[in-house]
């Protein structure tokens, strides 16, 4: 199954114009299965998540989060909101939490940044990571295939997704699981495991 892993909303996500409304009327785009909302900070709690659930038609949604440190940014899954109640200004002790608690922890986007390998594999072996996003629908090609050449180097699991901000994103990239998976904790449990690869699926 395809979902995309990274997609922001204008109801979270003040540099994003993609409604909710557009955002549910497209999880299935392209052929994917489902969306994961990656909202920057910002994690929705159970009664909002379930209204929106509720409003789903077709496809399946999850929810992560994206997270801003000086040294990168982290997509993370399979987790709650309690993870935003920081501890999480140290990304080290975030990370341990994260794993000790059955989420997965991802690199987002290694090279937007920076075009330096040796500081990005410094960072994976510095810190518990379970994977790298190696196709992120806002980098170019070759951002992406050092993504990939530092993920396979680390022995870490491939992650795609589109990084949508506005309407007709989402799907641009996306990540292929082995398996289906239906809640956040199973899509975390894939991604520790490595049963996916991230996939680019449209320019
Ligand atoms: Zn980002
Ligand atoms: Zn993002």
């Amino acid at each position: 199954m395809l979902l995309d892993l990274h997609v922001h909303t204008d109801r979270y996500s003040a540099c994003s114009h993609l409604s909710e409304q557009e955002m549910l009327s497209t999880l299935t785009t392209g052929g994917l299965s489902g969306v994961c909302l990656t909202e920057h900070e910002r994690m929705r709690e159970k009664g909002e998540w379930d209204l929106l659930c509720g409003l789903i038609e077709e496809g399946l949604l999850f929810q992560g989060v994206e997270l801003y440190f000086p040294e990168c940014e982290v997509l993370l899954y399979g987790v709650g909101p309690t993870v935003l109640k920081r501890d999480s200004d140290d990304l080290d002790r975030l990370l341990r939490r994260v794993d000790e608690t059955g989420g997965a922890a991802v690199l987002a986007h290694p090279f937007r940044y920076t075009t330096d390998m040796d500081s990005v594999c410094r960072l994976l072996e510095r810190y518990s990571f379970h994977g790298v996003e190696v196709e992120n629908g806002g980098c170019g090609q070759h951002l992406n295939r050092m993504a990939e050449t530092i993920r396979e180097r680390m022995g870490l699991s491939s992650l795609g997704g589109s990084d949508a901000h506005g309407p007709g994103r989402i799907g641009v990239a996306a990540t292929l699981f082995e398996e289906m998976v239906e809640s956040n904790e199973a899509l975390a449990r894939a991604i520790r495991a490595g049963r996916c690869k991230g996939v680019p699926l449209r320019v």
